[in-house]
This record gives C-alpha cells, structure tokens and sequence, in this order.
C-alpha cells in the first residue's frame, strides 16, 4: 500500500499527532492563552535562529516561544532585555555598517548611531500594576502580553526598529514574527538570529524572535492571518499601514510623516537652522520625524536663509530644481509619485542628479519653492528641504496643515510666541510637536521623554513604549482586603 501525501497534509497529520500526545490544545502551565498551537516545533532553518521561510512555521515557532518566556517571568524578559540592548551596542559599528552596505541609504555614522541608543528604549519598568482601594474591596489592573505579535519593519531603519520593538514587545511579555522590508532583510536576519543564539543560551527560550527571510506582501498577508497571531505592529509607508488596518486584524499603525516646520519672527534665525540641518539631515533625513519642509515668515526669510547658508546648506533653483525635480519624482495624472533612487542620498549626490557639484561635507540643498511643490507636498526622504516664504503665520500654518495631510505625525516650531505655539497645536493634531529643537528632541534625544522607533501615528497608541503592546485585564476582591 502506497501513500501519496502532500507536504501540507503531512504536517497538519504530524501537528495532529503531537497534539493528541499533548493532550488535546496541549498543557497550560502559565497564565498565556492557549490556542491550541503545538507544542513542539521543528527547529529554525539553516539561516540561523529564528529565521523561517514560511509563515505558519514561524508563527507557532514564535507562540511557543512566547509560553517559554511565560514560564520565565519577568525574570526572563528583563535578562532578554538587557541582551538585547548590550548586543545592539557591541555590535552597532558591525551591523550599522552592514545595514549601510545592504539599504544604501542614509548615513553611516547615524546608521551605528540609531544602534547605540536602543539602551535608551524603556523595558519592564513600565510594566507597573495599577490598583484603587474602596470600600467594596480592591481591584488590580495588570498590563498582560498579548502573545505572538507580527511586526512589519521599514527599510530606513531596519534593525533599529526590530531591536526597539523588540524590547518593547518582550518587556510586555510578548513574542514577535518579524515580516522586514525585503530591502533590509539581511540585516534583519543578522540580527535576530543572533539574539536568538544568546537568549537560548542564556535562557534556554527557543524562537522568541522570528523573523521571515523572504519577506513579501504574501507573507505579510499570511501573518496578518494566522489566527495565533494576535496582534499587528506596522512601521512602514501608506501602502503597508493600509493593508494593516484593511486586515480585520487589530494593528498598532507606526505610519507615514510629513513635518512641517514654521519658523517666525520671535526666534534667533541662526539656532532655527542649526535645529533645522541637526533634526533633517540626521540619517539624511530618512527619519519619519524629520523637518521635511519649512514655512518662515517673510520678515526673516533673507536672514534665515543666509543662516542656513553660513552652516554648509546650498541654495537651489531654476533649471537645477527642475531637474532634481524631474529625478526625485514622477508625474502621473497630475500626481507626483517618489521614485526610490536618491531616497537617502548625501547631498552631493543630489547635486550630481540635479548636474552640479556640491561639497561632500554639505549637510543640506534647500530650495524657495511655493507651497505646492512636490518637495513640500510629498514626503521626501532626502536632505533637499524645501522653503516657502509666507506673509504671515496663519499662511504658514494653512500650509503647514496641508503638506502633514492628516497624518498626525510630527510637526516643529520656531517661535517664542506661546500663541502661535499653541495655534500650531490646536491646527496639526499631531502625535508629536517639538518646540525650539530639532525633531530628534521629540525622542528623547536633547528633549525629555524617551525614545522608539515606531510612532503609533494612525492608531493613535503614540510614541510606543511596552504598554502599547499589552492587554489591560482587571482583578477585583469583592469587600475584602481593603485594609484602610
Ligand atoms: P514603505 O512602506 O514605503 O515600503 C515601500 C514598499 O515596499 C511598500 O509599498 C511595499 O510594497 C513594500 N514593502 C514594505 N514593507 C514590506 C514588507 N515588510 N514586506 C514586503 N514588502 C514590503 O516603507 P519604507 O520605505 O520602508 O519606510 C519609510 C516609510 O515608513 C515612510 O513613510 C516613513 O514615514 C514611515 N516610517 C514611519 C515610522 C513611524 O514610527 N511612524 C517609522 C519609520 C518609518
């Protein structure tokens, strides 16, 4: 008697199998939600730790991860954490450098810069209890993991991303799939797999981290679908966060950005530029925080852009603009659409494009444009800023409005007018708004507050930390152990 199986149906008979040896759903010896997955799984793949080339693998690789780091505690997840943080640091200078050669894009030295201030990410601290006593008991609210979380990273910061959520979403409690943008894989591979080489020789927890070695949108659909997948974090441009939000499945949304910034008359132009170059030409502005395009009152135009002048940037125009135009952007039914080929590029590279030369060290091209310019209007990613020159601040907050599109991401003032400020506010909506500094400050970084790499923009969750990835569940003791 022969049998002629598909690979498919050998596994669900094998999975079958296990679980009738398990008993059925298998055993529950901590407080995580049994789904039923199996509770013995094939090993990673010759890639390293961690890495599969199929989702569903990956994903109840990942879930039974998840019931190890339940077995381990808090205990686990802080030794995870601090693994995490002291590999990303050591290796920040081997890994910002392979990312920089894999990506091609932003800048070298901010690329192991990003690395080594993942430490500055906030772990199991922010994993407190809250509790009321009255006089019908007590009650306890604990912040509880999810379970498995699968996570789409973008390809501008791709292993910084991981390793942020990676501490975020651990110190919750939680395991994570990682579907990375296919143009930063390798670097995402390189990482997680050696994270998962230390936490299973330190901890002995296989697979908490998985990541998918060739990411697609297939695949992406495929996790969004597994049902042991219980939530979605998605860092990444408008087609990916539109996909997310259209999958029936819960996802935390780090979406798109276009912050504008306002510079007024109140301020000393020459620190608004330094802020200006500091924040958007950081990784050549590839962060989604980054200043994106400038509004400056007219009064001060000449003298702020004389400021930018004095600090390295070169002035654009005419033809040059137009041809830098041309190679930034294509048009298509009278919409621009930005190509991918100079996303991230020095300035000097740029130049090359638009034909004329520029200084390597120049940090910055900006452009007087009007305000419905593609390099206003779209998100660029490139340290070619645009400036429009406005008669006043409520023009330049109509603009501002308009070129942030309803993202509520990240929006920066210049301005000693606590008025305007607030206008600003009031008008952008945004998740964040920094006032007298580069965006940079808007993650703790020169500014108070602490620091992610996924900015829960469209979903409203906010700068995440390990809150945003856990399940709020309530506790109450009717009339008893109130002990005022
Ligand atoms: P992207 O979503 O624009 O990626 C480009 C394309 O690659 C996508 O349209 C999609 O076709 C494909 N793709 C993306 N991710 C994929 C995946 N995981 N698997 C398969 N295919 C995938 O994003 P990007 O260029 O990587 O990142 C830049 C965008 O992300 C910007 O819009 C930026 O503002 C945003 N971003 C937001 C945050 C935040 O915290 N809010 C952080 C970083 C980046």
């Amino acid at each position: 008697m022969s049998f002629n199986l598909d690979e498919e149906s050998l596994r669900q008979i094998v999975r079958g199998v296990i679980r009738e040896m398990n008993g059925v759903g298998g055993q529950k010896s901590c407080g995580c939600a049994n789904k039923g997955a199996p509770a013995i799984i094939s090993s990673s793949s010759s890639q390293g730790k961690g890495i599969f080339t199929d989702v569903a693998s990956a994903v109840n690789a990942a879930y039974e991860g998840y019931r190890q780091l339940c077995k381990g505690g808090m205990e686990a997840r802080k030794k995870i954490i601090d693994i995490v943080k002291a590999m990303t640091v050591v290796n920040a200078k081997e890994w910002g450098v392979f990312e920089y050669n894999e990506t091609k894009i932003g800048k070298l030295d901010h690329k192991i810069g990003k690395l080594e201030i993942v430490k500055l990410v906030p772990g199991v601290e922010w994993i407190r209890p809250d509790a009321y006593s009255g006089d019908h008991g007590i009650m306890l609210e604990e912040y509880t993991p999810y379970g498995v979380i699968g996570a789409i990273t973008p390809v501008t910061h791709s292993i910084p991303t991981i390793a942020g959520n990676i501490v975020n979403m651990v110190a919750a409690g939680n395991a994570i799939v990682f579907n990375p943008h296919p143009g930063g894989v390798k670097s995402a591979v390189k990482a997680v797999s050696a994270y998962n080489e230390e936490i299973e020789k330190q901890l002995g927890i296989k697979n908490l981290i998985c990541c998918i070695a060739n990411p697609s949108l297939e695949s992406f659909d495929a996790i969004c679908k597994n049902d042991l997948v219980s939530i979605m974090c998605i860092t990444g441009g408008p087609a990916v966060v539109n996909a997310a939000m259209k999958s029936g499945k819960k996802s935390i949304c780090a979406g798109p950005g276009n912050p504008p910034v306002i510079v007024d008359d109140t301020v000393d132009v020459n620190k608004a530029a330094s802020d200006i170059i500091a924040g958007g030409c950081f990784d050549n502005n590839l962060l989604c925080i980054g200043e994106k395009e400038i509004f400056v009152l007219e009064s001060v135009a000449d003298k702020f852009m004389r400021a930018l002048d004095s600090q390295g940037a070169v002035k654009i125009g005419g033809s040059t603009l137009d041809r830098l135009t041309d190679a930034v952007f294509s048009k298509k039914d009278g919409h621009y659409a930005l190509k991918r080929d100079l996303v991230g590029k020095d300035p000097y590279v740029l130049g090359e494009s638009a034909g004329i030369s520029v200084s390597q060290s120049s940090p910055m091209l900006y452009a007087e444009v009007d305000a419905n310019h593609p390099f206003v209007i779209e998100e660029q990613m490139m340290p070619m800023i645009p400036v429009v020159v406005v008669k006043s601040f409520e023009e330049a907050l109509a603009g501002a409005v308009r070129a942030e599109h309803g993202y509520k991401h990240s929006a920066i003032i210049h301005s000693m007018n606590v008025g305007r400020m607030t206008e600003m506010a009031r008008a952008l909506n945004t998740t964040l708004f920094v006032k007298n500094g580069p965006s940079t400050c808007g993650l703790g970084l020169g500014g108070e507050g602490y620091l992610s790499y996924s900015i829960a923009t469209a979903t409203g969750e906010g700068i995440s930390n390990p809150k945003t990835f856990t399940r709020r569940r309530r506790c109450v003791m009717v009339d008893n152990l109130n002990i005022f």
